[in-house]
């Protein structure tokens, strides 16, 4: 492959300013219709321009090779595989867009009367019993825009549920192996986390927990699989000693796609569940959103979820009138196009496909997990659900480390799984194949991993120095978070 990343003068690596020529056209207008009108005239002087806007005039053609060619800069899903765990970072089918730009959902207005969206509140309707079915519990509200905000939505539930009960309690446990917005929303909401240690499996200490829980203990957060990808076996006795002290269990459902069709967390004994619609049911992610992150609670709980509530009785109806709830937390009803995806996405594949997507996801993960384990360390050896953890710590002999194998899975086209979460493990490796990809992917995947692992100990200096087939070489990733530039420089 040549080098592209320091030649200017070929045409993929110019900005699209410097690509215009004045007078270049990629559209045309249709004849007017209606008298012209001198703005001037009509509107206010220091609401008209006095000189034309700047921006880049461009053909047809150039506009679309222009965007074409970013769009391969970066890697993404569309591009090959992205095995980053934690992420669900799985093939969105392309039908959901489709529906989400039908004319009748892009042009709702949110103030619309009642009367005129009813197809729409039929929607979320529908869209919040089939969650409710697939996690077995009872009340739901679509709002949170990511899950994130459904962890402070669900932390602000569990407060207002403590208050109604007349105690003030100060703490909520998390495990060490959690993803970081646990502790970040449970501090933003004003508790005190308190951190819960992992066992030898790589599951909730029993002991520890014991230990910890008492009459100041909130709740606690759970992830299950957790991020090791290892499902918590003891969750019931984990749930049963929360509640003994009036604590409630939430549920991080961030790794929902190994569970649905097989464990329905209410059953369980959950009290809370959020949603990450964008990883499980399908909207593109990555970029920074739009997300959803709906959650799903029990029927005691249901009185404090926040308004409005969509209800069904003749016709659907918008409920405000709810003195127990927490409020709003999101303008009018969320992101309301990532919902017609999630309902898409849940009406075509149905039950049985749901099913076939938690099984092929497990089967997926064990399959690339059993396969390296020879070559990287499986620091918790058992067999794992949709997403497994492995160590790079065997590569410091060669003075090789995870970033470095990360780096070098780019020169062979991957996207790198996640490194260096979950806390708990050194130089981790976390990933997370999803259900759809195929047997010859994952092949070329563990084919690349183990070349990788063999350029550790021939030639350690080449993994260094990768990626050297990708635009942009390796970054100082310090300085690139403190003097953010994303002008090309050539
Ligand atoms: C992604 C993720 C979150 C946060 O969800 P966002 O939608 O990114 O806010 C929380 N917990 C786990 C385990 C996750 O993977």
């Amino acid at each position: 492959m040549t080098d592209r990343s320091s030649d200017s003068s070929r045409p993929e690596s110019r900005l699209i300013f410097e690509k215009s020529r004045p007078g270049r056209k990629g559209y045309s207008l249709p004849r007017l219709d209606v008298p012209p009108v001198d703005p001037l005239q009509t509107l206010p002087k220091d609401l008209v321009r006095t000189d034309p806007p700047e921006l880049p005039e461009l053909s047809e053609p150039e506009v679309v090779r222009h965007f074409v060619n970013l769009s391969v800069k970066n890697h993404h899903v569309d591009r090959g595989f992205y095995p980053l765990g934690s992420c669900t970072m799985k093939y969105n089918p392309k039908i959901g867009e489709e529906l989400a730009r039908l004319p009748g959902f892009t042009q709702l207005h949110p103030f619309q009367p009642e009367q005129t969206v009813q197809g729409a509140l039929q929607l979320m309707w529908e869209l919040g019993q089939l969650l409710l079915e697939i996690v077995g519990l009872d009340a739901i509200t679509l709002q949170p825009a990511a899950g994130a905000h459904g962890e402070f939505t669900g932390i602000s539930i569990i407060r207002a549920y403590h208050e109604s009960q007349g105690r003030k309690r100060r703490k909520i446990l998390i495990p060490d192996s959690a993803h970081g917005t646990n502790p970040a929303s449970t501090t933003l909401s004003g508790y005190l986390s308190v951190k819960v240690p992992s066992n030898r499996s790589g599951t909730i200490d029993l002991y520890r927990l014991k230990d910890l829980v008492d009459d100041d203990v909130a709740g606690i957060m759970i992830t299950n699989p957790n991020t090791l990808g290892i499902f918590e076996k003891e969750i019931d006795q984990v749930i049963e000693i929360i509640h003994d002290k009036g604590g409630l269990v939430y549920l991080d459902g961030a790794n929902l796609n190994a569970l649905i069709g097989i464990s329905r967390p209410g059953d369980c004994g959950f009290d809370i569940v959020h949603f990450n619609l964008h990883k499980t049911f399908s909207t593109p992610h990555g970029g920074g959103g739009p997300g959803s992150g709906p959650i799903a609670v029990t029927e005691r709980l249901a009185r404090f979820l926040p308004v409005p509530v969509i209800e069904k009785g003749d016709g659907y109806h918008l409920n405000y009138d709810r003195s127990d709830s927490i409020g709003k937390v999101h303008s009018f009803y969320g992101n309301f196009l990532v919902m017609v995806k999630a309902y898409a996405y849940l009406r075509m594949l149905g039950p049985e496909g749901l099913y076939d997507v938690a099984k092929a996801s497990i089967l997926n993960a064990n399959y690339l997990i059993q396969s390296l384990k020879d070559d990287y360390k499986l620091p918790y050896p058992c067999f794992c659900m949709h997403e497994g953890v492995l160590s790079g710590s065997g590569l410091k002999a060669f003075g090789v480390r995870t970033l470095d194998v990360a780096k070098r899975l780019l020169d062979f086209g991957f996207h790198a799984p996640t490194i260096y979460f979950p806390l708990i493990v050194s130089e981790a490796l976390m990933i997370e194949p999803t259900e759809t990809e195929s047997i010859e992917t994952l092949e070329d995947f563990i084919t690349a991993m183990k070349r990788i692992r063999k350029e550790a100990e021939t030639d350690p200096e080449r993994l260094k120095k990768a990626p050297t087939q990708t635009p942009v070489r390796r970054l100082d990733e310090v300085k690139a978070a403190r003097e953010l530039n994303v002008r090309y420089q050539g």
